[in-house]
């Protein structure tokens, strides 16, 4: 049986070859989304799609040097550096996406790394937020094992640590923090017990070779992260990736059928870039196995499509947001 056929039987592999997955990325188009949507079915229901909420807790100052952000003290993007959000503001939010239909609600804050002294004011914000029913993410930056133990006795259900992309190109995007502290972060995660929420931007001029890589490190982890979020890069003027390129939809789409078929039972998240997506990308990518998306109007600083363009778009395509959990 070659590759690609076998990534249609159920078992998760971790043992993906970067020619297994280059050769994925080569099939003829028809034939890619056709193994997709068949993994995709095999295990999720492809009428539903789960809408998440991003707020920012804690918004710019930060001292990485991530070449694609807004939120870095490094480059002039206009964004002003915040305090840490009023728990109770945070829960207000929570309450307010909730009732547009969110199931889930991610907290972002522009750190390196927590404060020991923070981490009791977001573990608030994790026990109210849960305490509504909804599914809860943070993403603070790198994490100590201790800092992971305490988020996991909060109710975290996921923390979110991105690879971005492949351990080739990531020096070309980041140079304050390696590929590997990024792994150590999630090996963190996981032993704490927590559900690892980590992909990757497409779009910053890396080559197809890179999004290979940036796939086989994700679905060569040990255990595949419960949830990869696939996001096509915001230009953000002020940053080195502020004139990249934007990455051709349909090379976009390969890119989320192949997470779905090497990560068939993960939640594959549909996350930044949507205002500059038309209907049909978007449609093809829930054909490709994306089964989330944020709403809002707003992906932390930067803009995503209005609550009721949504709508009408499940509308159109037939999606109902997945219940609660
Ligand atoms: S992506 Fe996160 S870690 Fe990197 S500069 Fe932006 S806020 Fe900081």
């Amino acid at each position: 049986m070659n590759a690609p056929a076998r990534a249609l039987h159920d078992t998760p592999r971790s043992d993906w070859t970067r020619a297994e997955i280059a050769a994925l990325f080569a099939l003829p188009f028809p034939e890619l989304m056709f193994r997709a949507g068949t993994v995709h079915r095999a295990h999720f229901d492809p009428s539903q799609v789960q809408v998440s909420t991003l707020l920012s807790i804690k918004t710019g100052g930060c001292p990485e040097d991530c070449g694609y952000c807004s939120q870095s003290s490094k480059y002039e993007t206009g964004i002003k550096a915040s305090k840490l959000m009023d728990v109770q503001a945070v829960l207000a939010d929570a309450r307010a996406a909730k009732e547009a239909g969110a199931s889930r609600f991610c907290m972002g804050a522009a750190w390196r790394s927590p404060k020991d002294k923070d981490l009791d004011a977001v573990c608030e914000m994790v026990e109210g937020v849960k305490a509504l029913g909804m599914e809860t993410c943070v993403t603070l930056g790198m994490l100590t094992a201790p800092q992971a133990v305490r988020l996991k006795q909060s109710g975290l259900d996921y923390y979110n640590h991105n690879l971005d992309t492949s351990p080739e190109y990531y020096r070309h995007i980041i140079s304050t923090r390696t590929f590997d502290d990024r792994l150590e972060t999630l090996e963190h995660v996981r032993g704490a017990g927590i559900n690892v929420c980590c992909g990757g931007i497409v779009g910053m001029g890396e080559s197809q070779e890179d999004r290979v890589g940036l796939i086989h490190a994700l679905a060569t982890l040990p255990v595949h992260p419960e949830s990869v979020p696939i996001n096509a890069l915001m230009q953000v003027e002020g940053t080195p990736q502020g004139l990249s390129q934007p990455l051709d939809g349909i090379e976009f789409v390969r890119m989320v059928a192949v997470a779905r078929i090497t990560m068939p039972k993960s939640m594959v998240r549909l996350s930044a870039g949507r205002t500059d997506m038309s209907e049909e990308t978007q449609a093809l990518c829930f054909l490709a196995g994306a089964n989330s998306i944020f709403c809002g109007p707003k992906l932390l600083t930067t803009p995503n499509p209005l609550a009721d363009s949504d709508r009408q778009l499940f509308e159109k395509l037939g999606l109902s947001p997945m219940p609660l959990p």
